[in-house]
This record gives structure tokens, C-alpha cells and sequence, in this order.
């Protein structure tokens, strides 16, 4: 049995008829950069997201930089993120001279704890950057409450969450700015890189618009220090195709989430994954806790069960963010580090895989040989 982590190609397959037309009517119009088919993406996106504006962007990294960059974050500025993410979420910001502080996690939903989050608030706070982890959108009412509260900005790192919900409104809808990643593993990937920034602040739209655009609305006049960071329309077509799926292909990983609960169900070494009650989970991985992890991926590793670890090192330890002399103590990041296992989570997985896989992982971790 072939199992992979994720499965791009079983699901290019399942749409490629589709995709190839898409593709196909750009190189006929080759129209590479921006055009009609960028805005109609853009449009639908925004629409999805029911955010009043989105625009495409080179990667989500460049997103997270841009939206910073839109909101005049600089210098000697801080921004409260998690430890407990992907390196882009603080670097962008370490980028233009901030300072990312980081704040603990909630065990449960391994976001932004939110009490952990008032305690990093100084007079030199701007925003605060929760992340959808692994397709859980954080608990943000106390988060938005502690900005309006201190004046912050609050930015959604939705890099792995699009399609998820907090009390039925989409995950990218409740910040000042959100962002979104269409690297191609994340919920909805490109086919190369590709990102978007959402807001519904017209101003936040046309200044992060230009900067996009080497700082400029019109060709040859730069009103403001930009990038080059545009979606290309190949990944906008495909995109636009893959969005309309979007909706199906999220309840195929819920369905594969729930036939892992429940044949995990009876193992009281494994932690499954928590669903908080205020929204929708859309699994863009399946991340499980167990306790002795290092001999359990070796053994899956032995096995040839493919699995991942996110994250193994907290950003407040890795060497650019002061590594091991670091002081700082956030006793459930660290814990989680220590803990976490990822499993095979995408739109083709079997039923027949996950049991394979359960019963490695089961059989591992219990110690009971089976025949
Ligand atoms: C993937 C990811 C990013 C960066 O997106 P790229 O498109 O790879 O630049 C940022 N934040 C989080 C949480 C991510 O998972």
C-alpha cells in the first residue's frame, strides 16, 4: 500500500480535466501577470472569505511581510505571535525590524492562548498575529477584545486554515488583516507558489495592493517602498478551479479526521486532536500527542509510515531568535514540541490506509505484538 503524507497527484487526477482547461486558457491569452483572471480570483476569493477585499500575492510569507508592511509595523515595534508556529508568521517581521514576542499556547488547540497573550502586551505592542493551527481557527473574541482594549492590530495567519470557522464566520474574516498561503500541501494549494492578504479596510487594501506592486497604483509613479509580489495567473487559474472543490475536499479531511478518532478512540496513549467548540476544524493536518515519540517515529519510520513532526524546535529556541540562551519559558510550546506527531491527513486517503496506519501507530505505542 502506497501511503503518503499528502497526495497531490491522486487529486490533481480527480480534477484534471478542469485544471488542464484552466491552464490551457492562460496560455492561449498568455496573459502571465495580473489580468482578468487574478481579479476573478481575487473576487471569489474575497467572496469565500467574506472579507470585502483580496489580493493575490507571491507566496504567504510575502503576505504576512506585506500586511505588516500595510499596517506601518517597523522598527523597534512589537508583534505578539505564538512560539508554537512556521518560522514565516515571525521572521516577516523580524524582516522589516520588529520584534516578535512570543507568547504560549492553549494545550487543547495549540493557538494563541489568550491570557498568555495579555501578558506580552507592552506600550510598544502593534498587532497580534494568532495562527490557525493545523486548521483550527484560535479562540479569537478574547484576542480581538485585548486589541480593541490596547489599540492593537490583529492579524490572522491563515496560512493553514482556509474553509475553517469561529462562530460561523470564516477564518480570515475577523482580523484587521488576514493571510493565506497556497503553497501547494496547505487546504487550498497552488501548483507553485501563491498567496493572498484579506481585509475589509479599503485603505489597508489600496496600500497593501501597492506595495505588491513596487509601491505604485500607476505604472511609473511609486508613492510608497514595495516589493514585486504578485500571484501569476497559471497559479490563479488553478486556484480558481481548486477553490470551487475547496468545500468538498474540506469535508473529505473532517471524514478522514473522524475515522482516525475513532480508531484511536479506545488507545489512552494517544491524544487525539481537540475540536473547540466554536468552530469548524478543517484539518490541514492531523496532529496527534503521544509520549514517547522519538521510539514511535522510529518505529513507524521502520514500518514505512510516513508522518511529520510540526514543530520540533519552538521559534523562541531556534538560534536566530537567541536558541537555547533564549530565557523565555513556555512550558505547553515546549511541551508540544516534545509531543506532537502528524499522520497522513489529505483528500485521498483511504479508509483501508488509516487502518494500516492505526494499527502501526497503535501497535507502537501500546506494545502489544500482534500477529
Ligand atoms: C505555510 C505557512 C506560511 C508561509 O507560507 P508560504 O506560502 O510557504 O510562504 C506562513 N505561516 C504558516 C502558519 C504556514 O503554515
Amino acid at each position: 500500500m502506497n501511503i503518503q503524507m499528502v497526495d497531490l497527484r491522486g487529486q490533481y487526477l480527480r480534477i484534471k480535466d478542469e485544471i488542464d482547461a484552466a491552464v490551457a486558457q492562460v496560455l492561449d491569452s498568455s496573459h502571465f501577470i495580473r489580468g482578468p483572471v487574478v481579479s476573478r480570483f481575487e473576487v471569489a476569493l474575497a467572496e469565500y472569505t467574506k472579507a470585502e477585499y483580496a489580493i493575490g500575492v507571491a507566496n504567504g510569507t510575502d503576505a504576512l511581510q506585506i500586511a505588516y508592511m500595510a499596517l506601518g509595523i517597523g522598527p523597534g515595534d512589537e508583534i505578539i505571535t505564538p512560539s508554537f508556529t512556521f518560522i514565516a508568521t515571525a521572521e516577516a517581521a523580524a524582516l522589516l525590524g520588529a520584534v516578535p514576542v512570543f507568547a504560549d499556547i492553549d494545550p487543547d488547540t495549540f493557538c494563541l492562548d489568550p491570557a498568555s497573550v495579555e501578558a506580552c502586551i507592552t506600550p510598544r505592542t502593534r498587532a497580534i498575529v494568532p495562527v490557525h493551527l493545523f486548521g483550527q481557527s484560535a479562540d479569537m473574541d478574547p484576542i480581538t477584545a485585548l486589541a480593541s482594549q490596547h489599540n492593537l492590530a490583529v492579524i490572522e495567519d491563515n496560512a493553514q486554515a482556509i474553509g475553517g470557522t469561529y462562530k460561523d464566520m470564516p477564518t480570515g474574516s475577523m482580523g484587521t488583516m488576514a493571510t493565506c498561503s497556497f503553497f501547494p500541501s496547505k487546504n487550498l494549494g497552488a501548483y507553485g507558489d501563491g498567496g493572498a492578504i484579506l481585509t475589509s479596510d479599503p485603505e489597508l487594501e489600496t496600500q497593501s495592493r501597492m506595495i505588491t506592486n513596487h509601491g505604485g497604483r500607476h505604472k511609473y509613479r511609486n508613492e510608497v517602498i514595495g516589493l514585486n509580489s504578485r500571484l501569476d495567473a497559471l497559479q490563479a487559474a488553478i486556484l480558481e478551479v481548486k477553490l470551487r472543490h475547496l468545500e468538498s475536499f474540506t469535508e473529505r479531511r473532517r471524514t478522514a479526521a473522524a475515522y482516525y478518532h475513532s480508531l484511536f478512540e479506545d488507545v489512552d496513549e494517544i491524544v487525539c486532536p481537540h475540536e473547540a467548540p466554536w468552530g469548524r476544524h478543517v484539518y490541514h493536518q492531523y496532529v496527534i500527542r503521544v509520549k514517547k515519540r522519538e521510539e514511535l517515529v522510529n518505529s513507524l519510520s521502520q514500518a514505512g509510515i510516513p508522518h511529520g513532526i510540526y514543530y520540533p524546535v519552538p521559534l523562541h529556541r531556534q538560534p536566530v531568535f537567541g536558541g537555547e540562551s533564549n530565557q523565555k519559558v513556555l512550558p505547553e510550546t515546549e511541551r508540544a514540541c516534545d509531543e506532537v506527531l502528524a499522520l497522513p491527513m489529505h483528500t485521498e486517503l483511504t479508509p483501508a490506509q488509516q487502518e494500516l496506519i492505526a494499527e502501526k501507530v497503535i501497535d507502537h505505542t501500546t506494545h502489544l505484538i500482534y500477529a
